[in-house]
């Protein structure tokens, strides 16, 4: 799943004619591991802490990555995150702490894109699809502080 999504993030490098700094390639592998939409203040936290990279480098990496449609714009618990815009990036994402659980039974999905494609005469080549709700933790948290 890894080595999928990295290879469609350096085709779409390539067909934009992105160079692969060193930040830039810290920031692709990081988001390319994880695929689960992120934050991007956490983003930077991340990459700072790990990579040494400067925090104007990763703001200006993701970006030339938001506008070469590498990554999407989303929003985690009301704050501004990006993730991969690659399919097999589904995720269903808690609106109050950001958690995130990937979307794996999607055989449902397949049976609609097919019926969608034979309906339309379009050949489908990805779909970004969100979900976004309360994690158990966060219900559990706000009925306590309900009581
Ligand atoms: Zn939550």
């Amino acid at each position: 799943m890894v080595a999928a999504r990295r290879e469609w993030a350096l085709a779409r490098c390539a067909a934009a004619r992105l160079l692969l700094s060193g930040p830039r390639q810290a920031v692709l592998d990081f988001l390319c591991a994880r695929a689960a939409p992120i934050v991007v203040e956490a983003l930077v936290r991340e990459l700072v802490a790990r990579a040494h990279c400067h925090f104007v480098t990763v703001y200006r990496a993701v970006r030339s990555f938001e506008a070469a449609g590498i990554l999407r714009p989303a929003v985690v618990a009301g704050q501004r995150a990006v993730r991969l815009a690659c399919a097999g990036a589904d995720y269903l994402v808690c609106e109050q702490c950001g958690r995130a659980a990937g979307v794996t039974d999607l055989a449902e999905l397949r049976v609609f894109e097919a019926r969608l494609a034979a309906r339309t005469g379009y050949q489908i080549q990805y779909h970004w699809l969100e979900f976004s709700g309360l994690c158990h933790r966060c219900i559990r948290l706000n009925q306590m502080l309900a009581v």
